[in-house]
């Protein structure tokens, strides 16, 4: 069975400790490789590579560095269809998804970070003819990664890419259920020749390999994405040792439909924030809330456009819904659908398992799901459940689904149909997220600030955001 090797200091190499996880493809339910159990050991070694390396890489010209982004850019991009073909096979995503948005996303984050390092700049204040102040960046040391399982190489990428541009080195730990491609990316950057020890890929359990980043004094800085819990686990254990930290965790985020909005568009763009990835994104729109002179139309045209949503073998071109990415994960979106019925909710499509024949017959599928007839204070409302499911609630005024979008304690993204240009700018400043789209979603330019509010994080990545947290600022006040 195929090994997955951590990468430290430039090498492939097994856990100190040689024991392993089971890696499952959870289209087929199978074990199909291993992954590295590894320990604190390992990331003492890799922190160790780490800093032995930061001096040379933290004092090399930005254009130098951006270079061997680049390389690796353009080698992401020359292995597109093994890349996807492999985060298909971790995450159970249909492999078009990967090919057409992972991937090349991944390939983009480094060369968006190659170029954006050589852009940056830092400020200056002139005390009219007292003094003159200016912001030196540092880049920090070394660097936690920390990323989830649901865009697995797009995710790990984007914080990667920039702390490296920024001059940092990296210990970086992909989530234990999707290694896959995180391990491809080690032996890229090998190829890429990328000094030994910049980067350190290790692998493992959150509660073993990731809190021994967290805890680990040689590692100053975090960025991590995941569940808001584990947020907080990583909070509480940096906070003691003043570690910088970006946090970007769960959200529950509205799609507020108005009447007047371009409909077709609206519609088929709602399919997509609703299921694609098998709604397994952060940024997913699971509560959709309809103006109530629409709510008819819309509940008929959407149910009956996601009952022809095809769910099955991710190799499939044709199926737009995969696996979900694991047994437990499916048992408990399939347990919020549960709660859903107790809560009085109707389930007018989906609501259970699918069962897919041949290659699949043993994989975790679920059907794309709607629900209707719920408050939006239930819990089914408030929790974040990260699978195929959303529920509809109709509303009468502006006022009042202003408040149903802002009432549970996240604040990630929120879509917004209208064609009322001021209703629109009026609802952007009032709906607590950190990103709004209007009339669209997902649509996402690098150098925007992304992050959420409340429970859905601290901080921002992107563009120069990302730049400054991974930087330490240094004011020089010079009297004139
Ligand atoms: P998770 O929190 O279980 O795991 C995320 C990562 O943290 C994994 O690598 C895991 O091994 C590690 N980890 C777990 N416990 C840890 C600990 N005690 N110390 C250090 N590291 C630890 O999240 P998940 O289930 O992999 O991902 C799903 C969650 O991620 C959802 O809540 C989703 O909303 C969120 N997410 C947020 C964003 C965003 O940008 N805001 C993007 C994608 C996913």
């Amino acid at each position: 069975m195929f090994q997955i090797q951590n990468y430290i200091n430039g090498k492939l190499v097994d856990p100190v400790g040689h024991t392993c996880i089971d890696n499952y493809n959870p289209a087929i339910g199978e074990v199909y490789s291993r992954t590295p159990d590894s320990d604190e050991r390992d990331i003492e070694a890799a922190v160790e590579a780490a800093t032995g390396a930061f001096p040379d890489w933290s004092t090399k010209p930005a254009q130098e560095r951006a270079r061997y982004l680049l390389r690796i850019s353009d080698l992401i991009e020359d292995n597109l269809d093994r890349l996807a073909q492999a985060e298909s096979a971790d995450n159970g995503k249909p492999v078009s998804l990967a090919r057409s948005v992972d991937i090349p996303r991944a390939a983009s984050n480094f060369r968006f970070f190659a170029t954006a390092i050589q852009h940056f700049a830092s400020e200056a204040h002139a005390m009219e003819d007292t003094a003159i102040n200016y912001t030196l960046r540092h880049p920090i040391g070394v660097v936690g990664c920390i990323s989830p399982w649901n865009l697995p190489l797009y995710l790990f990428t984007w914080k990667i890419a920039p702390a490296l541009a920024a001059g940092n080195c990296v210990v970086g730990k992909p989530s234990e259920i999707t290694p896959m491609t995180a391990y491809l990316l080690s032996e890229l950057c090998i190829e890429a020749g990328l000094p030994d020890g910049v980067l350190n890929i290790v692998h493992g359990l959150g509660q073993k390999t990731g809190s021994a980043i967290s805890t680990h004094p040689g590692i100053p800085v975090i960025s991590f994405t995941g569940g808001t819990r584990t947020g907080a686990t990583i909070a509480a254990t940096a906070a003691p040792l003043f570690k910088k930290l970006s946090l970007e965790l769960g959200g529950k985020n509205p799609n507020i439909v108005f009447a007047d909005c371009r409909y077709e568009e609206m519609l088929q763009t709602s399919l997509l924030s609703s299921f694609s990835n098998q709604g397994e994104i952060c940024l997913c729109g699971s509560r959709i809330f309809i103006e109530r002179s629409l709510y008819e139309t819309f509940r008929n045209d959407f149910v009956e456009q996601s009952k022809q949503l095809t769910v099955g073998d991710p190799l499939s071109d044709t199926n737009r819904l995969g696996a979900v990415v694991s047994k437990p994960h499916m048992d408990k979106i399939l347990s919020y659908i549960e709660l859903a019925r107790e809560e009085g909710g109707t389930i007018l499509c989906g609501g259970r398992q699918v069962q897919v024949e041949g290659r699949c017959r043993d994989g975790w599928f679920v059907a794309p799901t709607v629900i209707e007839g719920l408050s939006h204070t239930c819990r089914t409302n408030q929790e974040e459940i990260f699978g195929p499911v959303v529920t509809l609630i109709p509303f009468d005024t502006e006022e009042e689904v202003v408040a149903y979008a802002n009432s549970t304690p996240y604040g990630l993204a929120a879509s917004l149909w209208t064609e009322n240009l001021t209703r629109a700018h009026r609802m952007a400043g009032r709906l607590q997220s950190g990103i709004i789209w209007i009339n669209c979603w997902m649509l996402r330019d690098l150098r925007t600030p992304f992050g959420g509010m409340k429970q859905s994080g601290v901080g921002r990545e992107g563009g120069f955001e990302a730049l400054r947290f991974f930087t330490e600022p240094k004011n020089v006040c010079i009297k004139m």
